[in-house]
């Protein structure tokens, strides 16, 4: 490569990123950085109808959670700013009338009824050359009458003239060469007097050239429109500076039947939305990955092997590595099964390697009082933290593992003491607790675990009679980590306490 790159992500504002786009961040990202290249954020909100309040802010919000980062762009400003094309108007205009003056697009002032009489009257209508002459446009009408058209504010388009039969070669690193005659494509309106904007393919292009792009990484679904776009780069002549393409395959439903939506989310259960959002029109809720407790890194890993294949069997990359060892080269053509269970497999991972502390800050906003204040409770929070991680998957869960060592329990499960709850258990664990209060502590597992077994041994009870309500009466039910590690954790007194209570409670039922 001997220019240095640079790339863009260019989302639309019409609601929240789908993951599907944040993707595409992540691989322009990686691309730019293994590079050394430069990474913009643009924002092509130039459908005025499809504009959604709160979509930009989303976005940029979701790609700084995830710690995908840009040399430029909207919120970051550059030197080819603004970014947002609804701000750069001007621009546009210009080019377009550079490509009228060329005899390269013309105007159009066919009203909606007259397009819909068309299309009712032929079937597959198509704009183009075999159809552009019985039109009202500027290549029929007289000179004169279309400047009066114009100059009484009469709405128009302009669109590309597109000339039948042309070879049009897009050259995509990832598919190889695709091939199209040009007479399969339609004039496509460029710009509309209406809101005096461009279309989304005018001002892609035009951006894409005067911000020095150099490589157009993209979703599959942008591949129709990439003959278009080379036609354009022809009709400017800018076809020295054109970026190389590269369309990313598409994320398959979890089944692999079909493109992933966002029903299938809801449908089973797992986010596709990056951070939480809120549909500002229809008030409608869906959850991102960020609340549902997935780590940033787990999502950027997982992603980055949906549709690019790493060329080893390593599984866990660093952001470094993946940076490392990405290149379009190793990504597929064919679409990625969205696999979420194998999501949460990442997360599980990454929380395995997480210092306490930091799983900490996770795990206390879910406790009522302010935990980090007491230091006795902080420690035997980090304690707990440790003694349960490695069966969680979220912070949640990992709070759902430790709230017992915080509140003893109250209640216990009918079909527990039934199964767990003999005659002589009061008897048993009262001499239990007799033998607990004899150790100077229960900081040496070992040493705890030794001493009730010899007791065990020496009265001749059974160990499960004894473990099995101990651990009942500590937690509240059959589940928790080794014994041991509890009652180190406890502590002798609570220990001792929460066998005395949990007595009296159940002697009561
Ligand atoms: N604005 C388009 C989108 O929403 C950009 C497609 C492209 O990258 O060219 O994805």
């Amino acid at each position: 490569m001997n220019t240095t790159p640079r790339v863009r992500f260019a989302p639309s504002p019409t609601g929240a990123l789908h993951i599907g786009g944040v993707r595409t961040a992540l691989y322009n990202y990686l691309f730019a950085r293994r590079h050394g290249g430069s990474m913009i954020l643009r924002i092509e909100d130039t459908d005025t109808n499809r504009y959604v309040e709160g979509a930009e802010k989303y976005i940029i919000d979701s790609l700084q959670w995830l710690g995908i980062e840009f040399d430029e762009g909207v919120s970051f400003g550059g030197k080819h700013a603004p970014y947002r094309q609804s701000e750069r108007k001007d621009i546009y205009r210009k080019y377009v009338d550079r490509l009228i003056a060329d005899g390269k697009a013309y105007y159009a002032f066919d009203t909606p009824e007259e397009l819909e009489e068309k299309r009712s009257q032929t079937a597959n209508f198509q704009y183009d050359a075999s159809t552009r002459m019985s039109m009202n446009n500027s290549l029929v009408l007289p000179a004169d009458e279309v400047s009066r058209r114009i100059a009484n504010g009469e709405k128009y388009v302009v669109r590309i003239r597109i000339e039948p039969n042309e070879e049009i070669v897009v050259n995509d690193i990832i598919r190889g060469e695709v091939r199209i005659n040009s007479t399969i494509l339609d004039d496509k309106v460029l710009w509309k007097s209406a809101d005096g904007l461009p279309t989304y393919h005018l001002a892609n292009i035009v951006d894409d050239h005067l911000m020095e792009i150099t490589h157009v990484i993209r979703g599959e679904e942008w591949l129709p429109s990439a003959p278009l776009h080379v036609l354009l780069y022809r009709y400017f002549g800018w076809q020295d500076t054109m970026p190389q393409f590269a369309h990313l395959p598409l994320l398959l439903k979890p089944d692999g039947k079909g493109k992933l939506s966002k029903r299938d989310g809801d449908r089973l259960g797992f986010p596709v939305f990056p951070l939480d959002w809120t549909d500002p029109i229809t008030g409608e809720k869906t959850s991102g990955y960020r609340e549902a407790g997935y780590f940033p890194e787990a999502v950027i890993n997982f992603l980055a092997l949906l549709g690019w294949n790493p060329g080893s069997e390593q599984e866990i990359f660093s952001k470094e590595e993946l940076i490392e060892a990405f290149s379009l080269e190793r990504c597929s053509r064919s679409g990625a099964r969205f696999d979420y269970e194998k999501g949460k497999w990442f997360n599980h991972k990454y929380l395995q390697t997480k210092p306490t502390e930091e799983l900490a800050k996770y795990v206390m906003p879910f406790f009522a009082d302010n935990i980090f204040d007491d230091k006795d409770k902080y420690r035997k929070l980090l304690a707990a933290i440790d003694s349960v991680k490695e069966r969680a998957t979220f912070p949640k869960e990992l709070f759902e593992f430790v709230e017992f060592f915080f509140t003893a329990p109250e209640s216990f499960a009918d079909s527990d003491l039934k199964k767990r709850w003999k005659e002589d258990t009061p008897r048993l664990l009262t001499e239990l607790a007799e033998i607990l209060r004899a150790l100077p502590n229960l900081d040496d597992e070992q040493a705890t675990e030794e001493s009730v077994k010899q007791w065990c041994e020496a009265k001749g009870y059974s160990l499960g009679a004894v473990m099995n309500p101990f651990r009942l009466v500590l937690v509240g039910q059959m589940k928790g980590p080794h014994i041991f590690t509890i009652t180190r954790i406890l502590g002798r007194t609570e220990t001792v306490n929460r066998i005395n209570s949990a007595l009296k409670i159940i002697e009561k039922i």
